[in-house]
């Protein structure tokens, strides 16, 4: 196996999906089981450390808060002919095709990728990364520094080149947002200068976003943050909504709960306000929801 026809496996990868929504399953576990092998560790990973981990970095960085389910690309990603399960001879299936996590547990299953595959993994740093970056554009790009550091994977890679982005986007936003969180209104500037202030991508760019107003959002960095996490969204009248998840002592309260069901400071004009469709998509797709009651 070559290692153009390794990099034709992982982006030819068959990752789940519906509508639009991506099932992050399979490219967090490449993810993980990539950065184990770029620290030296064994390519054979224990079905239970995968179950362990794998189910906190798709709560983090999943959509789906309440079933993370590792099990299935623990099991499915074999039918990529990227991955080995030890003892797979001996795991009962169910109807739809995915392992019963009882004989997981039971013949001690691992998983890990296969020989030839781990070889070049652990030989070309540079494969690894370009695989690494092909996992990681499943997600908004706003949110790789946070899932290379989870997965033990350095940051930033310089193997592609990037999608080339309209220069005059954020100064678009900040403009048409009078330079303010549309959340907060936060607006400090260093003399002239914004500071902290954000011009964020509502639809992310790599599902098509558009670099212009109407798929823009003013937000300091705080509040880019938790958009971009999923951690508020709007609703279609832009009111801010926070989601169940979300929780804390110090901040949550005043950087993010008092914000919950109040409108965000619109855009200067009509022909800013965000598009519905984009709204929403962040509402499907990127929110981890569901949102908090309001009262
Ligand atoms: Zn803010």
């Amino acid at each position: 196996m070559t290692r153009e026809d390794i990099i034709q496996k992982f982006k030819s990868l068959k990752v789940w999906k519906r509508g639009n929504k991506i099932a992050p399953h399979k490219p967090l576990l490449v993810l993980y089981a990539i950065g184990k092998l770029r620290r030296g560790e064994n390519r054979l990973i224990p079905y239970t450390e995968i179950a362990e981990k794998l189910t906190e970095l798709l709560r983090e960085f999943g959509t789906d808060q309440s079933k993370p389910r590792p099990h299935y690309p623990f099991w499915r990603l074999r039918e990529d002919k990227v991955w080995k399960v030890t003892n797979a001879n001996l795991i009962g299936q169910t109807p739809k095709g995915d392992a019963h996590i009882t004989d997981l547990k039971h013949h001690k299953a691992s998983g890990g990728f296969r020989e030839v595959i781990a070889d070049h993994l652990q030989n070309d740093s540079s494969l690894a990364l370009e695989i690494s970056e092909n996992m990681l554009d499943h997600f908004r790009s706003s949110i790789h520094e946070d899932i290379s550091q989870a997965v033990g994977i350095e940051y930033p890679f310089h193997t592609l080149n990037r999608q080339k982005r309209d220069p005059n986007f954020r100064e678009n936003v900040l403009r048409a947002y009078e330079y303010k969180c549309a959340v907060c209104g936060f607006d400090v500037k260093l003399q002239h200068q914004p500071v902290a202030l954000e011009a964020a991508h509502i639809l992310p760019r790599e599902k098509g976003g558009p670099d212009t107003e109407e798929n823009g959002l003013a937000l300091c960095s705080l509040h880019h943050k938790l958009f971009d996490r999923g951690v508020f969204t709007l609703s279609a009248k832009l009111e801010i909504l926070v989601s169940e998840y979300a929780n804390g002592s110090t901040g949550f309260g005043k950087w993010l709960m008092r914000f919950h069901g109040k409108k965000i400071n619109p855009p200067q004009s009509q022909m800013y306000y965000p598009r519905i469709n984009f709204i929403d998509r962040h509402f499907r797709e990127e929110f981890k929801g569901p949102y908090r009651e309001k009262t």
